[in-house]
């Protein structure tokens, strides 16, 4: 986005990767649908980025969901919205999206210059870039980094750059796990019979150590460790900043969410005659497989053994989080250059002519499109923030 930006304002655009081909996270994106952006109204699809949404709002305000979308039809790719607000690009994959537009970059004279890591500077300013050919010096009249998070380092984004700048004095807050599962201590036998299984339709609440209360319907998934999926990602930064508090995260989880407590004490109330207790709960309340494993693994003997208390456990069954899973594991990363070390043109202050935009900065939001919109809109704030400041450095 940088790069179209800086292209169409009249700049000479050289675009260096370190990876043998450009774009990898986000074709890898694309294998879960590509979520684009959200259709949600603006006030609420800003309130997504939270202490961030101050700081993203005029990027944002700028090109924001239907700009974007406007974008990717302009590309010769539609869109459509999905249940639940979501936009994707039909066919649902990145690479269609992503061909247009190098062909389009290309075509207006951007250069790719791929296997060129980045390193940093040499003492007289110029960029050092690692080559299959040795090291390489390149001065460029204005450089735009967008170098990404810390998550799934294989595809390119390390996180080797925050060294870099912080060797510079540029503050740069801790990479983080954002979007991320969480450990929990599962029993040898609740792993074993079902790790990788899907939990429908659940609802989580989660008190924070400020006592702020998060609801969230959805699903997730049971794995070996814990627990991951996007009702786990749609807490994980409350999550994530409870247990670096307190050590521990304890989620409540209502596995009968359409069900008054009331409605489910009275049905598991009913004789059970030679009934298990799986089938009673199979049968008064629908309740089978990996969540009535959760049950077990999670209520007491003698929630289990009593029927109105058993009611109120499926209704406030504690987990007990204790750890995010790390970083490279992550959808993406929290962390990064703070919004204070930056012009409103994503120059860095301490650093004329250097311009962040992406991942790379310190704001975090779920999944849901809001990544992807915000990497775009900060990729284009930097390189029209670029092309002003070549203008007036003449
Ligand atoms: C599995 C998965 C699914 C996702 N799905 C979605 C989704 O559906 N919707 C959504 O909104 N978001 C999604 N995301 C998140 C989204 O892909 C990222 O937030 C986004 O790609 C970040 O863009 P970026 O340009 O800031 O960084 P990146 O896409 O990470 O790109 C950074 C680039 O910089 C290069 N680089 C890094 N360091 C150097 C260096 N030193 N020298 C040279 N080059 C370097 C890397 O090779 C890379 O090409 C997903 C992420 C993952 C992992």
């Amino acid at each position: 986005m940088a790069a179209e930006a800086l292209v169409r304002g009249g700049a000479q655009v050289d675009v260096y990767d370190a990876m043998p081909s450009v774009a990898r996270k986000f074709l890898l994106a694309g294998k879960g649908g590509l979520n684009l952006t959200h259709s949600e109204p603006f006030t609420a699809f800003l309130s997504r980025y939270r202490v961030r949404a101050g700081a993203l709002a005029p990027m944002l305000g700028a090109f924001g969901p239907d700009a974007l979308r406007a974008w990717v039809h302009d590309l010769g790719i539609a869109t459509f919205i999905g249940t639940s607000g979501r936009v994707f690009p039909s066919g649902m994959k990145a690479a269609p999206l992503l061909r247009a537009w190098l062909h389009r970059l290309r075509a207006s004279g951007v250069h790719f210059h791929v296997r060129h890591c980045w390193r940093g500077w040499d003492r007289s300013g110029a960029l050092r870039l690692d080559t299959p050919q040795g090291e390489r010096f390149v001065r460029p009249d204005a450089v735009v980094l967008a170098l990404g998070g810390a998550s799934w380092a294989r595809l390119g984004s390390d996180g080797a750059w925050v060294g870099v700048l912080a060797a510079r004095g540029v503050p740069v807050a801790p990479l983080q796990p954002a979007n991320c599962g969480f450990e929990a201590q599962w029993s040898e036998h609740f792993r074993e019979r079902f790790a990788g299984q899907p939990v429908k339709s659940v609802e989580a609440t989660f008190i924070d150590p400020r006592s702020t209360r998060w609801r969230q319907q959805g699903e997730f998934v049971v794995n070996r460790y814990g627990v991951e999926g996007s009702l786990i990602y749609a807490l994980s930064a409350q999550l994530r900043d409870a247990i670096a508090a307190t050590g521990e995260a304890r989620i409540e989880l209502d596995l009968k969410p359409g069900w008054s407590l009331e409605r489910l004490a009275s049905e598991l109330a009913k004789p059970r005659g030679g009934r298990s207790l799986a089938n009673h709960l199979r049968a008064r309340a629908g309740i089978e497989g990996v969540k009535a494993g959760l049950l077990r693994e999670l209520a007491s003997r003698e929630d289990l053994a009593h029927s109105a208390r058993l009611a109120a456990a499926i209704k406030t069954l504690t987990l007990r989080l204790v750890a995010p899973r790390p970083i490279d594991e992550a959808i993406s990363s929290a962390g990064g250059i703070r919004f204070e070390a930056l012009d409103e043109r994503l120059m860095i202050r301490s650093l004329p002519g250097v311009f962040c935009a992406g991942e790379m900065l310190d704001w975090e939001a779920p999944t849901g499109g809001y990544l992807l919109t915000a990497c775009l809109a900060s990729g284009r704030a930097a390189g029209l923030g670029a092309v002003a400041w070549l203008e007036e450095s003449g």
